[in-house]
């Protein structure tokens, strides 16, 4: 494989910009440089670069196509393309920064991989990842969670993980991530935490990052050969911000590609705990380990945050997006439930394709550009696919499209 995991940013300590860093305790920051020093050894080992494009090709079923959506195009006015990140194995991106954070515990010596989700995705993803590998693999999840998102649950157990529930709180995200950082403290030498976005202390953000590059390093030369130049206009959505940088990196260095980040408005975007737009409403701070814009309340804890999206759920966001909103290298744009629920619809009735209800918020961004008579070309990061979202949307939302629930 190529090794593409040369960047100007970070900077030595992790930060972009003012951005990023490493804010933990003395204990766990030896372990973090630990892993700082592993990752940048294997960034020159192309034994490892080789075995990790070797599973991308064989195992993932890369390069993921780019399709061009021609009715969907020639509905709306602008010519729409879509990196399809959904066809990967496991169904999403997050196998790509999985793989490679497995692999690395691996040549680290680690035993067991550790990791907290919400939805179950991420924590999907690592099981698989673990399976591979011959890992074991501790899964935190918050009680709730683990109720709403049992298909994930099985899953995960099937891959043979164990699942954590997180029993305190509010019992979801925020109170797994509380315990699968207490779990981590108590043994953080054979076990790696497999950070699941671009955020967390330095390396991960950045580790992470130059994981997912994959996918928009094959855009770049997809994008190339369909239409002789590149696209005028890339769109992902954000959560942590992984799938959007991951597209994003190859072409930050063109002037002329714009670039679109589509934060979750959930239901009422100026309204706090009703949405997950922290770029668009948030403000610096330190949460997590990391200095990034984060949506906090008036005591400075992380506000409640709300999308339809399980997957963009979170107070905070990856530091790199902080410094490419400052330096206003990226635009970040909102798109609200409704909106994005009607996009899930539109794409799988227009073009066949059920999208993640997270990647829905790029599709309906990219419809509302096309809309608002943007003419040139919009690649879109399809992160996902909907099979896991099909059940609470046709429950809650079926009957406005016309699904009959048959049960
Ligand atoms: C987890 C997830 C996201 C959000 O995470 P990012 O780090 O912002 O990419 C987006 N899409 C899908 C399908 C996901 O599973």
């Amino acid at each position: 494989m190529k090794n593409t995991f040369k960047h100007t940013l970070p900077n030595e300590s992790g930060f972009f910009g003012e951005y990023g860093g490493s804010f933990i305790p003395e204990q766990l920051q030896q372990i973090f440089d630990e892993i700082t020093s592993a990752y940048k050894r294997i960034t020159q080992d192309d034994e490892f670069l080789n075995e990790l494009a070797d599973l991308y090709e064989h195992y993932v079923g890369r390069p993921s196509p780019i399709f061009h959506a021609k009715s969907l195009s020639a509905k709306y006015g602008a010519d729409i393309y879509m990196k399809r990140e959904d066809l990967n194995h496991t169904g999403a991106h997050k196998i790509n920064h999985c793989l490679g954070e497995a692999l690395l515990a691996k040549r680290m010596g680690k035993k067991k991989l550790i990791a907290e989700t919400g939805a179950g995705q991420h924590g999907v993803a690592l099981a698989t990842a673990a399976a591979l590998l011959g890992l074991e693999c501790d899964i935190y999840m918050g009680e709730v969670d683990i109720k709403k998102e049992h298909p994930n649950v099985v899953r995960m157990e099937i891959l043979g993980a164990k699942v954590i529930p997180a029993t305190h709180g509010r019992r979801t995200l925020k109170e797994a991530v509380d315990a699968a950082f207490d779990g981590y403290v108590k043994d953080p030498v054979t076990q790696f935490y497999a950070i699941g976005s671009v955020v967390g202390p330095h390396p991960f953000p950045m580790m992470v990052r130059d994981f997912q590059s994959i996918v928009g390093n094959e855009a770049k030369a997809q994008f190339q050969e369909m239409t002789g130049g590149n696209p005028n206009n890339l769109v992902a959505c954000v959560g942590g911000g992984s799938n959007a940088l991951g597209l994003f990196d190859a072409f930050l260095d063109d002037a002329s590609v714009r670039m679109f980040g589509v934060e979750p408005a959930g239901r009422d975007l100026n309204q706090d705990g009703e949405h997950a737009a922290t770029l668009t409403k948030g403000e610096p701070g330190i949460m997590h380990g990391f200095k990034s814009y984060m949506l906090q309340d008036a005591a400075g804890e992380p506000q409640e945050v709300y999308s339809v999206a399980s997957g963009l759920d979170y107070p905070s966001v990856g530091p790199q997006h902080s410094y490419l909103k400052d330096i206003e290298r990226m635009e970040y744009k909102t798109i609200n439930d409704k909106e994005a629920i009607d996009a899930f619809f539109e794409l799988s009735r227009v073009e066949g394709i059920i999208p993640a209800v997270e990647s829905a918020h790029a599709v309906a961004y990219a419809i509302k550009m096309a809309q608002e008579g943007e003419k040139g070309t919009i690649l879109l990061n399809l992160s996902g696919r909907g099979d896991k979202d099909i059940d609470f949307i046709t429950e809650l939302y079926g009957s406005d499209y016309g699904v009959t629930n048959l049960l």
